[in-house]
C-alpha cells in the first residue's frame, strides 16, 4: 500500500470501486435528476465522472454563485507572486460542454429535503431527485473580524488577492505580519504552516530589497495557532521554522482568538494582543450554513456525517455530501474531494440502476488518498500522502497501514514535482 513519489504525482484517485461502470448505465433512467451544489474540488469531479461513467444518461445542473471556481490549491503562491490567481481560475463552461451538463449561476440558500427541492437566493426553486453538496466551508464570524479589510485567502479569490496586495504594498522592510491558524480540522493540514514559511520568506525578501533591515530592524512573522502542536508535517516545519526563519518565525501553540480590531490590524487573543502591519486571520471552519439548517449536521457538531461508502447523509436519505463539508476523518484536501466524488458518483450510479452500493467486491477494495505539497520557500518543497481504506468491522475510512508517506525535509525536485501534481489534479476535476 506505500505510495511512492512517483506515484503520488501520477495518481488523482485511489477509489478501487468501479468495477460494473460501463455496464450499467442502460438501467439508469435518463430523466433522473442530480442536481450538484458547488462547483469547487468535489463537486466538478462529482458533475463529471457521473455524466462519464453514467454514460450521459443523467440530467446533472451544477450549481454555484459563479462561472469559474478559484483553486485554493497553489493560492499560496498568488500571495509570492510566483502565480497569477487567474491561472488557478477554472471556467465551468467547458467542462459541462464536454460531458454534456448543466450549470446554473446562482446560491443555493435553502434545502427542502421533503419537497426535494433546492432554494436559489434569487428565489427560483429547482427539484432534484439526487442532490449532492459539494460546498466547501464556511468561516466563524469573530466579534469585530471583517474579512473585507483583513484577509484570510483561506477561500480562494478576492481575499488572496487582498492579501497578496497587503504583503506586497503594505508591508515595510523589517515589517510584522501576523497570522493565525484555526482549529483543527480546518481544510489543507500543512496549509497554514506553508504559508507561515512563505510569508516569513516574503518579509525576508522585502526586507532585503531594503539592505537587510527596515524600521523595526529585521522582519517577524507571529504565528498564533489556536491548535496545541503543529497539525501536519510537523518535522518539516518545525525544522523549517528553525533553520530556515529561526530570526523570523515566532511560534505560539494554543493561541484562540477573542475579538479582531479590524481598523488597527491587532488580533486579540487568549494570551494578549497582536498587532500587525499585516494581520491574516483564517477563523474556524464548519459545513455552511444551508447544511445546518436543512437538518444536515448534528446540532453542536461542525460537520455533516455521512456513509462513506457512499457518501450518503448519515441523517437525511437521497442527499449526498462530499469534500469538506463531510464529517469522516479524512484529511479535508482538494486530492480527497477528488477521490470522495469518484466513490460517490460510483454509489450514486449503482443505486439508481438498482444494484448494491455495499456489496462485498466494492467495500472491501474500498479506498481514497490525499496528498498535499508544501512550498517552505521560492524554490523548494515537502509533500504529505496517505491512504485511506474502509474498515468494514468500524464502518468507517481508517488510514491503511504503511501507507503514510512524507518529503524527509524539502528539495527542489519537489518543488517541480508540485507543479505536475497539481496539474494532473487540475485536469481530472476541472477539464
Ligand atoms: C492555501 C491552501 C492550500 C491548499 N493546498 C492543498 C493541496 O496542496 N492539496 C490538497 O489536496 N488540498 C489543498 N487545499 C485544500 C483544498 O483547497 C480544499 O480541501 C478543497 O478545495 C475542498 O474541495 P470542496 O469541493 O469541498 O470545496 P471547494 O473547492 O471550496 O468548493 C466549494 C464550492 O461550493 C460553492 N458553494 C458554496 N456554497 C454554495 C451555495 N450555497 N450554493 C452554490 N454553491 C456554493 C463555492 O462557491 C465553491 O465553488 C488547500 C487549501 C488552501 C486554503
Amino acid at each position: 500500500m506505500t505510495i511512492s513519489r512517483r506515484n503520488l504525482i501520477r495518481t488523482t484517485s485511489g477509489v478501487a470501486a468501479l468495477s460494473l461502470i460501463g455496464k450499467l448505465s442502460s438501467q439508469i433512467d435518463d430523466r433522473h435528476h442530480v442536481v450538484v451544489v458547488g462547483g469547487g474540488f468535489a463537486g466538478s469531479t462529482l458533475a463529471r465522472y457521473l455524466s462519464l461513467w453514467g454514460e450521459q444518461k443523467f440530467r446533472i445542473t451544477l450549481i454555484d454563485p459563479s462561472s469559474e471556481h478559484s483553486s485554493c490549491v497553489m493560492s499560496n503562491l498568488v500571495l509570492t507572486n510566483q502565480i497569477a490567481l487567474s491561472k488557478l481560475t477554472f471556467s465551468h463552461t467547458p467542462l459541462a460542454d464536454r460531458f454534456n451538463f448543466a450549470t446554473r449561476v446562482g446560491s443555493v440558500s435553502e434545502i427542502k429535503a421533503g419537497a426535494k427541492s433546492v432554494l436559489l437566493a434569487d428565489g427560483s426553486e429547482l427539484s432534484y431527485d439526487t442532490l449532492v453538496l459539494a460546498t466547501g466551508i464556511e468561516l466563524d464570524a469573530i466579534d469585530g473580524y471583517d474579512p473585507a479589510r483583513i484577509p484570510h485567502a483561506w477561500i480562494a479569490g478576492d481575499s488572496t488577492e487582498l492579501l497578496r496586495q497587503q504583503l506586497n504594498e503594505e508591508l515595510p522592510a523589517g515589517g510584522h505580519v501576523v497570522m493565525t491558524i484555526p482549529e483543527a480540522p480546518y481544510r489543507c493540514p500543512p496549509g497554514p504552516y506553508e504559508r507561515a514559511c512563505l510569508l516569513a520568506a516574503m518579509a525576508r525578501q522585502i526586507t532585503d530589497a531594503n539592505g537587510g533591515s527596515g524600521v523595526n530592524g529585521s522582519p517577524t512573522v507571529t504565528v498564533l495557532d489556536a491548535n496545541e502542536d503543529i497539525q501536519a508535517e510537523k518535522a518539516t516545519f518545525t525544522a523549517a521554522f528553525e533553520e530556515l526563519y529561526g530570526d523570523i518565525i515566532d511560534y505560539r501553540r494554543g493561541v484562540k482568538i477573542t475579538r479582531i480590531d479590524s481598523d488597527n490590524r491587532t488580533a486579540y487573543t487568549t494570551v494578549g494582543a497582536f498587532s500587525g502591519d499585516v494581520l491574516n486571520v483564517i477563523p474556524n471552519h464548519q459545513a455552511p450554513a444551508i447544511l445546518r439548517n436543512a437538518g444536515l449536521v448534528p446540532t453542536g457538531d461542525r460537520w455533516a456525517p455521512v456513509d462513506p461508502v457512499t457518501y450518503e447523509s448519515a441523517l437525511i436519505g437521497g442527499i449526498y455530501v462530499i469534500g469538506d463539508a463531510q464529517a469522516t476523518s479524512q484529511p479535508k484536501s482538494a486530492h480527497m474531494a477528488n477521490a470522495q466524488a469518484k466513490v460517490c458518483a460510483d454509489a450514486i450510479i449503482r443505486k439508481t440502476a438498482g444494484l448494491a452500493t455495499h456489496a462485498s467486491e466494492r467495500i472491501n477494495n474500498l479506498t481514497t488518498n490525499s496528498a498535499c505539497f508544501s512550498p517552505v520557500n521560492f524554490n523548494e518543497a515537502a509533500w504529505l500522502t496517505a491512504v485511506f481504506r474502509y474498515n468494514t468491522a468500524s464502518r468507517l475510512m481508517e488510514l491503511a497501514p504503511n501507507s503514510l508517506g512524507a518529503s524527509e525535509g524539502w528539495d527542489r525536485e519537489s518543488y517541480d514535482d508540485m507543479y505536475t501534481w497539481a496539474s494532473n489534479l487540475f485536469s481530472d476535476t476541472f477539464v
